[in-house]
């Protein structure tokens, strides 16, 4: 049923004509019929809600006799915008469609921040549904039901019973995994892998390759010792950002935010335990070793001579550090470097928070370029030191030229000089070669815009690992996506992508 309700204050039906039976005369084109109920305030203020013809409204609508509410403006309901919004928000809720007569009445201040308003409260309230739904679903796992099917390789997932049972013939793959790696029948998680492969075992996702990774998370699944953990991921905002096409990472939670559901076992507990400790100490032994590793190796420049920098291990006060250097002291080494060092700690630190905010907003990667400082670059330099070396071999080649043609007897071996300019001739070339090669560079440098392909791949590659980033994983996001990285002083630093 379509209801009209219609208020004047006493001041107003005296200064504006604004009559009660206009008002619902006009409602009642809107409303296209008739047969509507009337509510109305005559002489009532519009400043407080207790009004004996809303009241009346309100009550029918909470016993569901109302479909539709039709007003002159937002103004009869209420005088203040917040008494506006919680009777439009009251309707709403009992699926009562608020109209406006006063089309007009939208494009004034006070209408506009109305509907601005409005629009706000309702995406609030799809959040506050969404909140709900994932409530819904954390009571679901706390009842013990497996919420969704996350395709867990050893089990199938019944979609009645939301419970997860044994597939037999994965479960025994599982269980050769625990053993072989416990029992150390092969080299550690990669020779399981390996194996794997090499005997054509399928995987959940029915490819034949087995990666580290995939057995590692295996052998990390608590799922296999009988309790599967869920709520892990919070992927709020990410329905949100569907429609703004971003993509925002799910974020892990922590830990004590999991919820655990029993569900049959693959494994002993013991076993479990007993791996889980062997993959600490592998950890433990691995960051050991990374002590001694350069994230960073082979992607440093020195910006200023233009040298690669390189790690090395210094002592100091008897303690270590590693620092990275643009110092070559091989007999081969073309120039030994202007001395620039920097901490290793520091600048892999400051790359890696680089990253991570890169792929927390992919959408800005644009920004992450950087802007090369061409000027104070060693290209340029470079640049200018081979203008003056072409320029220096040119002038000895004429010089020697003009020797020639001048002398008139055997003063020189003839034969000699020819050599001699071919010689500047051909070092010429070579120097002109460089330039126009490392000009090419420059230039590339300059006009490079990062490759959004490349950061995807990368963004995947780093949801897929999150859980378990180390030193070798980081190594690989690095130069999934760094070119290079100049470093201009100790305090500066560009970041090249690809
Ligand atoms: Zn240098």
């Amino acid at each position: 049923m379509k209801a009209i309700y219609a208020r004047v204050s006493t001041e107003e039906s005296a200064q504006k004509g604004y009559s009660i039976a206009h008002q619902i005369e006009e409602a009642k084109k809107k409303a296209k019929t008739d047969d509507v109920m009337i509510y109305t305030d005559e002489g009532f203020s519009g400043e407080f809600l207790e009004r004996p013809g809303l009241e009346r409204l309100r009550n029918d609508i909470r016993n569901r006799m109302i479909d539709t509410v039709i007003v002159y403006d937002p103004d009869r309901l209420a005088r203040n915008l917040m008494h506006q919004l919680l009777l439009d928000d009251e309707f709403r809720k009992h699926n009562v469609e608020l109209l406006f007569v006063n089309g007009e009445y939208a494009n004034t201040p006070e209408g506009k921040l109305f509907f601005a308003m409005r629009g706000a409260i309702s995406e609030f309230e799809k959040a506050k549904i969404r909140e709900r739904t994932m409530a819904g679903r954390k009571r679901k796992a706390k009842q013990g039901k497996v919420v969704k099917n996350d395709r867990i390789y050893g089990y199938d997932y019944d979609k009645q019973t939301g419970q997860l049972k044994i597939n037999e013939s994965e479960a025994e793959i599982v269980r050769f995994i625990f053993d072989s790696f416990v029992q150390e029948r092969f080299k550690g998680v990669n020779g399981i892998a390996l194996h794997l492969t090499e005997r054509k075992i399928p995987t959940k996702t029915g490819k034949t390759v087995w990666h580290r990774q995939v057995v590692r998370q295996i052998l990390m699944n608590e799922t296999y010792a009988g309790r599967k953990p869920q709520n892990k991921w919070n992927t709020e905002g990410m329905l949100a950002n569907k429609y703004r096409n971003e993509k925002v990472p799910m974020r892990l939670r922590s830990k004590d935010e999991w919820i655990y559901v029993d569900v049959p076992a693959i494994v002993s507990e013991e076993q479990f335990q007993q791996a889980q400790m062997l993959l600490d100490q592998a950890r433990r032994r691995y960051t050991k070793a990374s002590k001694r590793q350069y994230l960073l190796s082979g992607l440093l420049r020195c910006t200023q001579c233009g040298n690669t920098m390189t790690g090395r291990l210094m002592k100091n006060w008897g303690k270590y550090h590693r620092e990275y250097t643009d110092r070559k002291n091989t007999a081969g080494a073309k120039h030994r470097g202007c001395g620039m060092v920097v901490r290793a700690d520091e600048i892999e630190q400051e790359v890696w928070n680089y990253l991570l905010d890169l792929f927390n907003h992919p959408e800005r990667i644009q920004e992450f370029q950087p802007v090369a400082d061409v000027e104070n670059s060693y290209e340029k330099k470079e640049l200018e030191r081979l203008e003056k070396e072409i320029d220096r071999a040119r002038k000895g080649r004429k010089r020697l030229l003009s020797l020639v043609t001048m002398s008139d007897d055997d003063e020189f071996d003839l034969e000699e000089v020819k050599e001699e300019i071919r010689n500047l001739q051909q070092r010429e070339k070579e120097l002109i070669e460089q330039y126009n090669q490392l000009e090419q560079q420059l230039k590339e440098m300059q006009e490079s815009k990062p490759n959004e392909h490349i950061l995807q791949e990368a963004i995947d590659f780093f949801l897929n690992h999150k859980e378990e980033i180390d030193f070798e994983i980081k190594q690989t996001l690095i130069r999934k996506v760094v070119k290079e990285i100049r470093v201009i002083d100790k305090e500066n630093i560009e970041i090249h992508l690809f």
